[in-house]
C-alpha cells in the first residue's frame, strides 16, 4: 500500500461500526469547535454521522440525497474550514456508489471508510489523516479491523474514550492493549500474502476493472431489462446492485433469477434489504471465472425473459 513512514497501522476489534464511534472520539476534539463534516452517500456513511452526533456538531455538507445513487458535485459541498475532519465512506456497500476520486478537503484532515473496497485499487494514504477497513469483506475475516493514521493524530482523543478504542494507546502497545483477534490477524496475513503474491493492489484494480466491466456492460446492453440506479460515474467495481424485468424491479422475475442463480451454486446474490433487488458483490476473492459464470447466467436469463 506505500504506507507513509509517519502512520501507524492498527489491528483493532468492534469492526467497522466499532469505529463510526472511535473516529469522532479519537479526533472530533483536534480543533476547538468539537466539529465534523460528514459526506452521506449511503447508509454506511449515514450511520457513521448518527454516531458522531453523540461527540459533537455533525455538518453534512451536501443537501440530504432522496436515494443514494449519487455523489452530489463536489463544487457543490459546504465544507466548514474549521472542521476537525472530512468524513466519507469510499464505497457505500449496500448502494453499490464508490467514490473514484479523493475529496479536496483545503488541508482538514481526511478520514475514509474503505471497508469494502480496501486494497481492491491503489490508494495514496498521504492524502489521509485517517483509513480504516474492517477485513471481512476484501481481506480475512470477521474480527479485526484495520486503521491506518497519521501519526501526529495521536493523543488528541476526548477524554470519556474507552481506552480500547484510543489509538495512541494501541499504537503505543503495537495494538497488544487487550488481546487481539490472532486468528482473523493470521487469516488476513494469508490474505496479503496472496494479494502481494498476485501483483498487489495495481493487480487487484485491474481483475476489479474487468470483473465489475463484464456484469455492468450487460446491464446497459440489455435495454433496460437489467437496471442500475447509479449514476454511471459512481458505480461501484465491489458491489453491482441492479433490478431484474423493469426500474424497480418485477418481483416474480427477481425471485426466478435468485433461484436460479442458486440452483447454479451462486448464493447471496440478494440485495440488501433496504434496497431489494439483486447485488452481486465482486469482493477481491471472486475469480474473473466466477464472475463469468454469473455474467453468462445473466445473458441467458436475458434471452429467456426478454
Ligand atoms: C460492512 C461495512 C461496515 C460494517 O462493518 P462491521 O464490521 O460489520 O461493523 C462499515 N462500513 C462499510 C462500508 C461496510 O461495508
Amino acid at each position: 500500500m506505500n504506507i507513509p513512514s509517519n502512520y501507524k497501522v492498527l489491528f483493532l476489534q468492534g469492526g467497522g461500526c466499532g469505529q463510526f464511534s472511535a473516529v469522532p472520539l479519537n479526533l472530533i476534539g483536534l480543533k476547538e469547535d468539537r466539529c465534523a463534516d460528514y459526506l452521506v452517500t449511503g447508509t454506511w456513511s449515514a450511520k457513521a454521522a448518527k454516531e458522531a452526533e453523540k461527540y459533537g456538531k455533525v455538518n453534512v455538507v451536501h443537501p440530504k440525497l432522496d436515494s443514494y445513487t449519487k455523489i452530489p458535485e463536489p463544487s457543490s459541498w459546504n465544507l466548514n474550514p474549521s472542521a476537525s475532519y472530512v468524513y466519507y465512506c469510499c464505497n457505500e456497500t449496500v448502494h453499490g456508489v464508490e467514490y473514484n476520486f479523493v475529496p479536496e478537503t483545503n488541508g482538514v484532515v481526511l478520514v475514509s471508510d474503505m471497508s469494502s473496497n480496501f486494497l481492491s485499487r491503489p490508494v495514496d494514504i498521504s492524502k489521509f489523516g485517517l483509513i480504516f477497513a474492517g477485513a471481512q469483506k476484501n481481506v480475512g475475516c470477521a474480527g479485526v479491523t484495520v486503521v491506518i493514521v497519521r501519526e501526529d493524530l495521536l493523543g488528541r482523543a476526548l477524554k470519556e474514550c474507552p481506552v480500547v478504542l484510543d489509538y495512541k494507546v494501541q499504537a503505543e502497545m503495537n495494538s497488544l492493549y487487550n488481546t487481539p483477534p490472532c486468528f482473523s490477524i493470521y487469516i488476513m496475513g494469508l490474505v496479503l500474502d496472496w494479494i502481494k503474491n498476485n501483483g498487489g493492489s495495481a493487480a487487484m484494480e485491474m481483475l476489479n476493472k474487468q470483473k465489475s466491466s463484464m456484469i455492468y456492460d450487460i446491464i446497459n446492453a440489455s435495454n433496460g431489462f437489467y437496471v442500475c440506479p447509479v449514476e454511471t460515474a459512481c458505480r461501484s467495481r465491489m458491489n453491482v446492485p441492479f433490478r431484474v424485468g423493469k426500474k424497480g424491479g418485477d418481483d416474480a422475475l427477481e425471485k426466478e433469477f435468485l433461484d436460479g442463480a442458486s440452483k447454479r451454486g451462486m448464493i447471496s446474490l440478494k440485495g440488501h434489504r433496504s434496497v431489494g433487488g439483486i447485488r452481486a458483490s465482486l469482493y477481491n476473492a471472486v475469480t474473473l471465472e466466477d464472475t463469468k459464470a454469473l455474467a453468462d447466467y445473466m445473458k441467458e436469463f436475458l434471452k429467456e425473459h426478454q
